[in-house]
């Protein structure tokens, strides 16, 4: 299932990671919620390929090693959100549709 493009209305924020916020419910180690907001990650879709790490023309991502969770062992991390230019390579390339990008109107 992909990330739910409604999640900010859905969801709510229920903690902070490295600058950003972390949407849940969030129940480690199946359990991790959605990362980041403009740019948004949903670890618990998130298969840790690293494609958007590649295509990422500003080096937004960074890998996150998250242990025990069914679907991957690392998770793509919007370190940088606030460095996005909206060029939408993630979302589009992203094999399993984790990532929503919403620019900041
Ligand atoms: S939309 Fe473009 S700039 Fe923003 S995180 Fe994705 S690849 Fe990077």
């Amino acid at each position: 299932m992909p990330i739910d493009s409604d999640f900010q209305t859905k969801r709510q924020a229920t903690g902070e990671h490295r600058g950003h916020k972390v949407w849940g419910s969030i129940e480690p180690p199946a359990k991790l919620g959605i990362h980041g907001t403009n740019t948004a990650v949903d670890w618990d879709v998130c298969l840790g390929d690293g494609i958007c790490v590649d295509v990422c023309p500003v080096s937004l991502y960074e890998m996150v090693d998250t242990p025990d969770h069914p679907l991957s062992s690392r998770k793509a991390d919007p370190a940088r959100e606030k460095d996005c230019i909206h060029c939408l390579a993630c979302e589009m390339q992203c094999p399993v549709a984790a990532i929503k990008i919403t620019p900041i109107a």
